[in-house]
């Protein structure tokens, strides 16, 4: 994980939050690379969410909802941690994860294990963020920062059903922030205060909710799959009876093999009508589906796979990350699958000063920037260029030398396989686009 830190920071995928001011834990910035690359693997979920079906519509609900919705949901009075205090440190620890945390003293061991460890018995503790709405500290309202997208869902079910025409079995789906007050330290982007989550709520006839219930686990599964993460570091982990959920009959957890072991990638929960049913008794509104042929009526259960989109870049760039030896040098380079790199490819004059070759492939660039995410860069040695750009995982480096000016003819350095061949400068467009299309396998070893 430190490497993965280090160039994160290194090459500006993501730097600590508020560095200047000693930082805030469990919080973090994302740089230009770091946007781009959580970019595409949002807009990678929602074409296989919503552009690529006709069963699943968008939406985008406040962060700030009614303070009932939180109610209702459960949330207020069960979204919490259990932590116990240990009155000798003064450190504070998740009381089910003990033998996960270090104790504050030295030698450290597990909290409770050290002679002057003096814990206090658990406590719950709500994880939701709270706020006021309304221009006086006291007498606004208590709101809450969502610590779910999914309830922003759930309130919208008529709303939705009603306007998008759709009958179960369909789905809404959202991308957007999330807020918890978590207190356990953060292994880097895996846990931390505020995330994006991809959340997908699926409406279904009740009969129908155990069928589409496997249905998403497979569906959800070969998204990671088709984005390049090596089936030896995916696995589908049903939840025991004691770890679901109150409103939760079924739920597996997708997890990935981070460098801190098999963890939640994302969840995928048959969550019955419990929060539809909910909505409906405390607001009065009927969240239910109406056949207008019929006259059938029903409260619809849901599948829903919930993900993590800085949980699932920390998992590429970690299936991505590798170090290798070419010609006797060291080299780090992300195998990202094409489709997520933050840039496509680089367009590099070999000669900087030359200015023909400049203006080559300047003009390659300006082309090629219209359709493709690309650079340019002319700083450096070309062993260096070469480097930095497999250092942030560009697929494809095309390089503008002097046999260019003859015959119009570039050369294409494929970032895994080190090949290079000469492509037309006039074809190249089309060769970067056609090879994104192709399917994609990570070439790192298991
Ligand atoms: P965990 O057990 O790790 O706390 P969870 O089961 O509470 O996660 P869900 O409520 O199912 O998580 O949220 C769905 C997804 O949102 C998770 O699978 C994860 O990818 C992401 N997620 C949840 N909490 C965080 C967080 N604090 N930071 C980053 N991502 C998170």
């Amino acid at each position: 994980m430190d490497k993965i830190v280090s160039l994160c920071r290194r090459r500006g995928f993501v730097f600590p939050s508020s560095e200047i001011y000693g930082g805030l834990g469990s919080s973090y910035d994302y740089g230009h690379y770091g946007v781009l690359l959580k970019e595409n693997v949002k807009a990678r979920w929602l074409e296989a969410m919503v552009r690529e079906r006709e069963d699943i519509v968008a939406l985008d609900s406040a962060i700030v909802l009614h303070p009932h919705v939180w109610e209702v949901s459960g949330h207020v009075g069960g979204f919490t941690d259990p932590l116990v205090d240990c009155r000798f440190c003064k450190k504070r620890f998740r009381a089910d994860q003990l033998d996960a945390a270090q104790c504050g003293q030295r030698p450290s061991k597990h909290p409770g294990e050290a002679p002057d460890c003096d814990l206090t018995e658990a406590r719950h503790f709500n994880l939701m963020f709270e706020t006021r709405v309304g221009p006086m500290e006291e007498s606004g309202t208590k709101v809450y920062l969502r610590p779910e997208t999914a309830q922003g869902i759930f309130i919208n079910f008529k709303n939705v059903a009603q306007l998008a025409r759709r009958k179960p079995p369909f789905g809404i789906a959202q991308v957007g922030k999330s807020f918890r007050n978590e207190i356990t330290p953060g292994n880097f982007i895996f846990r931390t205060l505020e995330f994006e989550q991809m959340e997908m709520e699926f409406f279904v006839p009740p009969d129908e909710a155990d069928e589409w219930y496997r249905y998403w686990i497979d569906e959800r599964r070969a998204w990671y799959l088709r984005l390049g993460i090596r089936e030896s570091h995916l696995r589908v982990r049903p939840h025991d009876a004691d770890e679901l959920s109150h409103y939760s009959s079924a739920t597996s957890d997708i997890e990935y093999l981070y460098p801190i072991g098999w963890s939640e990638l994302e969840g995928i929960a048959n969550r019955g009508d419990f929060d539809l049913t909910a909505h409906t008794a405390a607001s009065g509104t009927k969240l239910e589906w109406v056949d207008s042929g019929s006259g059938e009526r029903y409260t619809p259960h849901v599948i829903e796979p919930a993900a993590g989109l800085n949980r699932s870049m920390l998992a590429f760039l970690c299936d991505a990350y590798d170090e290798e030896e070419v010609a006797e040098r060291e080299r780090t380079v992300l195998r990202l699958h094409p489709l997520i790199a933050p840039v496509k490819a680089a367009v590099l004059p070999l000669i900087p000063r030359d200015a023909a070759i400049t203006e080559k492939a300047r003009a390659l660039y300006e082309q090629l920037r219209r359709s493709l995410a690309v650079e340019y860069d002319d700083g450096g040695q070309i062993g260096r260029r070469y480097r930095r750009q497999d250092e942030i995982g560009t697929p494809w480096a095309l390089t503008v030398d002097e046999q260019t000016l003859e015959d119009d003819t570039v050369t294409i350095r494929d970032r895994d396989s080190l090949a290079q061949e000469r492509i037309p400068i006039a074809g190249a467009r089309e060769v970067l686009l056609d090879r994104l299309d192709e399917p994609w396998q990570s070439p790192k070893a298991d």
